[in-house]
Parts: C-alpha cells; sequence; structure tokens
C-alpha cells in the first residue's frame, strides 16, 4: 500500500516521503538535514532506509540540503540532466554513484515504485512533478506550476491522492508586502499556481479517481492555509461537488502531516 507524509511543504522549504512496503522515497530536501531527520522520526522512519531522492528542480526551498543528505545516509539522488547543471554545488557533495538522470516523461524504477516525471510550467531550467505507482495505485506530487497544462492535467488523471500546490489567493497577493516583479512572477503563467485554480484542478480530476487531495507549497505572505482550504471547496461547490466528496486536507510549513495510507 502506498503511504504518503509531507514532511513541510511551503514556499519556505519543501520535503516529501513517499513509501510502498520495502521502497521508501523523498522528493525535495528543501529544508535543513537535521528537520528532515527530526520529521521522519515523527514517523518513525529511519534515514538510512531512504532509497532514494527525487528532485523536482534547483530552486534553494526544494535542494537546500540533497547533497548533504545524500552524503551522510549514502543515498542516490535522481534529478534530470538540466536540473544536475543547475546544482553544481549539490553536486560536489554526491558521490559518483549517487548522482541519477532520468529524462522528463519517460518512466524510470524504484524499487517497486514506478516512477512518471511530468513538465512543469515553472521558472526553473526543467521543473517536473511525478506521478508514483505501485502498479495497482497512483499518486501525484504536482507543485511549482503556474498553471496546469493539458498534459499535466492527463498525467495527474487516475491519482487517488494528489500533493496539489495552492499558492497564493490572487487578492492577497495583490496586497501582500511583495514587490511588484516579484507578485507578476508568482502569478504568472511560470510561476505558481493559485488557490481557484487548484481547485478547478482537482474538480476536473473526480471523476477519474480522485479521493483525497494536500494542498501544499503555500505562500507565506499571500496566503492562509484556511483561505486555501475554503477557496478550493468552494471552487468544488461551484462545479456541484459536495463538501466531504474528497477528503481535503492542507500540508504545514513547520511539521510533518499524518502518514497517509492511499487506498
Ligand atoms: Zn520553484
Ligand atoms: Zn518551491
Amino acid at each position: 500500500m502506498l503511504k504518503f507524509c509531507s514532511l513541510y511543504s511551503g514556499s519556505s522549504g519543501n520535503s516529501l516521503f513517499i513509501e510502498n512496503n520495502d521502497t521508501k522515497i523523498l522528493v525535495d530536501a528543501g529544508v535543513s538535514c537535521k528537520k528532515i531527520i527530526d520529521a521522519l522520526d515523527h514517523i518513525n522512519i529511519n534515514p538510512s532506509d531512504i532509497d532514494a531522492i527525487l528532485v523536482t528542480h534547483e530552486h534553494t526551498d526544494h535542494i537546500q540540503s540533497v547533497g548533504t543528505f545524500s552524503k551522510k545516509f549514502d543515498i542516490p539522488v535522481y534529478a534530470n540532466e538540466k536540473t544536475w547543471n543547475a546544482i553544481p554545488k549539490e553536486i560536489e557533495k554526491i558521490g559518483e554513484k549517487n548522482i541519477c538522470t532520468f529524462k522528463t516523461a519517460e518512466d524510470f524504477v524504484i524499487g517497486n515504485l514506478v516512477i512518471h516525471p511530468f513538465k512543469t510550467p515553472h521558472d526553473a531550467v526543467e521543473s517536473c512533478g511525478f506521478t508514483v505507482s505501485d502498479g495497482k495505485t497512483k499518486m501525484s506530487i504536482a507543485t511549482d506550476l503556474g498553471h496546469v497544462t493539458p498534459e499535466i492535467n492527463n498525467c495527474l488523471k487516475g491519482s487517488k491522492f494528489i500533493l496539489l500546490e495552492s499558492n497564493y489567493e490572487p487578492e492577497v497577493l495583490r496586497i501582500c508586502s511583495y514587490p511588484s516583479s516579484l507578485k507578476s512572477r508568482i502569478s504568472g503563467p511560470n510561476g505558481h499556481l493559485s488557490n481557484n485554480l487548484a481547485g478547478q484542478t482537482i474538480s476536473s480530476l473526480i471523476e477519474s479517481g480522485l479521493a483525497t487531495v494536500m494542498l501544499g507549497h503555500l505562500s507565506k505572505e499571500s496566503n492562509f492555509p484556511e483561505m486555501a482550504y475554503e477557496t478550493v471547496l468552494s471552487e468544488l461547490e461551484a462545479r456541484k461537488f459536495k463538501r466531504g466528496t474528497i477528503d481535503l486536507s492542507v500540508a504545514s510549513r513547520f511539521e510533518p502531516s499524518n502518514l497517509i495510507e492511499i487506498k
């Protein structure tokens, strides 16, 4: 059975945990090594049991301790070639045998999990999200995307669970203290996903079997957990989905979520 835990999720740092029987992976290591170890301890996972770290893209909130964590526990790191080229300092720390390269849009296998990396529209060299399948159940991770392309929607279809970005509320972004250039970047087509777009995306996936969603990568300055939750629910209700149609929660930037069983 696939299990998922958001160790930390937000614009200040991201690391997600996925496991199935003997296979355990992290997606991103964008907080300190110590914080990841603490969060894994909280769900009784030994860091040296991690089989791989997948990297979505080169922004610091996703790679802060990738090199250190890999070196400390001798863990292979998977990224696409352009992303590897964008993180030379991390490469220096990672042993050669632990540098693994995937091609975006081509499946690869870690233990008993099949991973499919898909391209996301974001201001990074070649950012991606992942679908993860154990042959029976499929789940997806999609953060750091300015909009949802038809290709992404296709990839997400059939997921029982998604950790989906719900980054900002447009009105809060408009009045927050960010400089206007940053506001344009965030809300642009290669920035981040708004609460409304997250809700619309979820609506479009319910019929394909989506049952549980965790909203993630919330902005510190231009969103609030309750607001993300309510905006997403109102988008669902606007499309005649009743509250309770899906199990919806919001990932914390500060602490690990429960270890969710994806059935
Ligand atoms: Zn990013
Ligand atoms: Zn990010």
